[in-house]
């Protein structure tokens, strides 16, 4: 599904770290990797952590996130967004998503507000980046905050700018199959130098540098190890390469599959530059064949994919009245297709062979 890229640099710096003995959370690549990935996204700090996931918590945790407030997110997401704000004792509230973008719809967030609501976390699912003038206008109207999750679009642009500079805090992940990975990792990235000292202290057992020992309130052990930093560092010099790989990718899927009938292709909008995480498709109803049909042709082909994510309303610990049909639809037709950039140009042609020939008789 993604494989990967893990040139010779990571073996050299992961290397450094063992023979120097750097390989818990002090050593040299800690503090460069944060260099590197925020001057990236044209932000000041980076505070790397653990993964995505803790980079969400710290981030929400940064801005006094508490029980008894609301935090809107998409219903259509990976369940770490809805988690992140749940561990604060937060209630996430579900917006519903739009259907042409699949990212967070500006309309339905506003629907979502109420006195208790705090902040906002679009995602840039998939790679796409979200609408996020209009998803900022009704922040500033209400004045709440907003924390991009950015874990699938390192790099991806909204209107010229790079995802992570958009918001008042940014999350990414580099879990495995991420756009650049560390093996497991993540990272909050910020221009307000206040709460990038806060993360950090909260990242750290919420640590004071003297007296030693000294804990004025309750901190999390969320650090990026050496390691994993020196990963990320290696990742960074690619990083430019990559970004065009997945553009190559998308485009030979695009020009393999426009002509099948009964496929709706990965959006981009007019606005945007899409790093396409995941090279997506939507199975309509006038393929003639339905998505989990697809996914086992596809199989037996030797193809592996997977299903969008499920919404999180149709998951037990986030159910709701709420109608949220978007995301309910994308979820049950969304498929993505294998995405990573060692893919060749021939393996995406033959992904799209075996799609072509999966068409049910309509
Ligand atoms: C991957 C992902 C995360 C979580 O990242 P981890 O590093 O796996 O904790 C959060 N949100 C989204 C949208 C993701 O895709």
């Amino acid at each position: 599904m993604y494989e990967p890229f893990l040139g010779n640099k990571v073996r050299q710096y992961v290397l450094d770290c063992v023979e120097s003995g750097w390989i818990s959370s002090l050593g040299q690549y800690v503090a460069r990797f944060e260099a590197e990935f925020s001057r990236f996204c044209g932000v000041p700090y980076g505070i790397a952590t653990s993964n995505g996931t803790t980079a969400l918590h710290l981030a929400l945790g940064v801005l006094g996130i508490k029980p008894g407030d609301e935090v809107i997110v998409p219903a259509l997401t990976f369940v770490a967004t809805a988690n992140a704000v749940t561990y604060t004792g937060a209630t996430p509230v579900l917006a519903d998503v739009d259907p042409v973008t699949w990212t967070l719809d500006p309309e339905s967030v506003r629907r979502q507000i109420t006195p208790r609501t705090r902040a906002i976390i679009p995602v840039h699912l998939y790679g796409h980046p979200c609408d996020m003038d209009p998803i900022l206008a009704v922040a500033r109207e209400h004045d709440l905050w907003v924390v991009e999750d950015a874990a699938e679009a390192h790099g991806a642009r909204y209107r010229g700018r790079r995802v992570g500079s958009l918001g008042d805090l940014a999350c990414f992940s580099f879990y495995g199959n991420k756009i650049i990975t560390t093996g497991e990792g993540g990272m909050v990235v910020t221009a307000n130098r206040e709460w990038a000292d806060r993360a950090a202290f909260l990242r750290d057992h919420a640590m004071l540098k003297a007296p030693h020992y000294y804990h004025p309130e309750i901190g999390y052990n969320y650090r990026m190890t050496n390691i994993q930093a020196a990963i990320g560092c290696a990742q960074m010099e690619e990083i430019g390469t990559l970004l065009e790989r997945k553009r190559t990718i998308a485009e030979a899927y695009r020009a393999g599959l426009a002509s099948i009938p009964g496929l709706t292709l990965a959006p981009e909008a007019n606005w945007a530059w899409s790093v396409f995480w995941m090279y997506s498709v939507l199975i309509e109803p006038s393929f003639g064949r339905e998505r989990e049909a697809v996914r086992e042709g596809l199989r037996t082909a030797g193809i592996d994919t997977r299903p969008f994510f499920v919404p999180l309303h149709e998951l037990p610990p986030y159910r709701t009245a709420d109608p949220l049909l978007v995301a309910s639809r994308l979820g049950a037709v969304g498929l993505n297709l294998p995405s990573g950039t060692p893919l060749t140009s021939e393996q995406v042609a033959s992904v799209c062979r075996a799609l072509a020939a999966l068409r049910g008789p309509v």
